[in-house]
């Protein structure tokens, strides 16, 4: 009983975000897969009804209701799905860092989401685990750094927003910090369209001669940083592959009435095969985004796992909706093409289903 009324403030929440996301969205979904636009005033929003702040108190982040948040969105449209977790991913970088004086004059703002912007740390990513070189090289000056080289993609993103990311040092040190768009020595480029994705802020950034100043620093080293943020910023992914699935699972139901004669013969593919796998992966998720800070390497395999899981069955969910809704979904008017596309992202944004199976296979036994 007490259990149930500790927790109902936070059910309240979320059903006042799906409120919001199921009344504010879908007129804008079209647009927003056309690339026509980019829904900052929904984002900004979402972050008013809390979607964002779950896991801003670090002495007992609450990782598990901003996936929720993101799930709700991403049930609707993954392109924002994937803004949600940009911006998450930025409150998660500003709640972890020591430095005070950035926390003080971003946390509040970026969790309520009144300052909106993303996270660059694909390269870096990448370039831990020996993919790709790393893009941005820092050199220490007075009172900051000073930063060049360029970052092909970086989204939620526009003229007044703010994104975090990593350089390299001369020494093979590497820092963390925040960038601010408005910046006149950073340089936001158009990108050429995607498959899908097109309305999410997403621009090439280049860096010239860019001042850092310290009061931007997250970490003057990364590396440590980047272990206690990264699973926090993987298992926050696992919102949008929850809410794509979720809507696939519907798209599938409801071609039972007309279709399931010939439907059933999608062996191992039907919606309960989906919804099952769903509740898996939930009951995973949830275990492990409960503490995000576990540093033994039988939990990061875990959280890599799931991840990996994570994106292939959002990839077979969409696959499996194709084959169900048949001509109709084949049909641009109709939602399971952008549901197929929006997956496919899941399988491809960082960490990337090649980069996941290249760690587990790396992994210490
Ligand atoms: C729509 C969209 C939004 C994205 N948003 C973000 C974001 O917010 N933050 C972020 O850090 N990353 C972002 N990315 C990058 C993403 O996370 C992955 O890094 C990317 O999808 C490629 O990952 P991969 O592991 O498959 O690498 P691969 O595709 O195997 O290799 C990627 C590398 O190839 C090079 N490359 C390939 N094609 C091009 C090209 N057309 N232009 C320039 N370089 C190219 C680049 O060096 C790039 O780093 C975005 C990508 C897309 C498509």
């Amino acid at each position: 009983m007490s259990l149930a009324l500790a927790e109902r403030p936070q059910i309240d929440a979320l059903s006042s975000i799906r409120t919001y996301v199921q009344s504010e969205l879908p007129p804008l979904v079209d647009a927003i897969d056309k690339g026509q636009i980019y829904p900052a005033d929904f984002m900004r929003g979402l972050g008013a009804q809390g979607a964002f702040n779950g896991h801003a108190d670090i002495s007992k982040p609450d990782l598990n209701r901003s996936i929720d948040a993101m799930a709700e969105v991403s049930e609707v449209c993954g392109a924002s799905g994937f803004m949600a977790w940009c911006q998450a991913a930025l409150v998660w970088y500003i709640a972890n860092t020591d430095n005070d004086v950035l926390k003080s004059k971003l946390l509040a703002k970026t969790a309520s989401a009144q300052i909106l912007g993303g996270t660059g740390l694909s390269n870096p990513m990448k370039s831990f685990f020996g993919i790709e070189k790393m893009k941005l090289k820092g050199k220490r000056v007075e009172g900051g750094y000073v930063v060049n080289g360029s970052l092909p993609w970086v989204s939620n993103l526009g003229p007044d927003h703010y994104f975090g990311t990593i350089c390299d040092l001369d020494g093979g040190q590497t820092m963390m910090f925040v960038a601010n768009c408005a910046d006149p020595a950073l340089k936001l480029l158009d990108c050429d369209a995607f498959l899908a994705m097109d309305g999410t802020g997403t621009y090439g950034l280049q860096f010239k001669d860019v001042f850092i100043p310290d009061a931007l620093v997250l970490a003057h080293d990364a590396a440590p940083f980047v272990k206690k943020i990264r699973a926090g910023f993987i298992l926050l992914q696992a919102g949008m592959a929850t809410g794509i699935i979720r809507d696939c699972i519907n798209l599938m139901q409801r071609t039972k009435s007309q279709l399931g004669h010939v439907n059933s013969y999608l062996t191992a593919q039907q919606p309960e095969d989906f919804a099952a796998i769903l509740d898996t992966l939930d009951t995973e998720v949830r275990t492990l985004a409960a503490t995000p800070y576990e540093e033994s390497q039988s939990y990061w395999r875990r959280v890599v796992t799931v991840r990996l899981e994570a994106g292939d069955a959002t990839m077979a969910a969409a696959h499996a909706t194709m084959l169900h809704t048949g001509a109709r979904g084949y049909m641009m008017s109709h939602r399971a093409q952008r549901r197929m596309r929006e997956a496919y992202f899941v399988g491809i944004v960082t960490p990337a289903t090649k980069q996941l199976r290249k760690m587990l296979a790396e992994m210490p036994a």
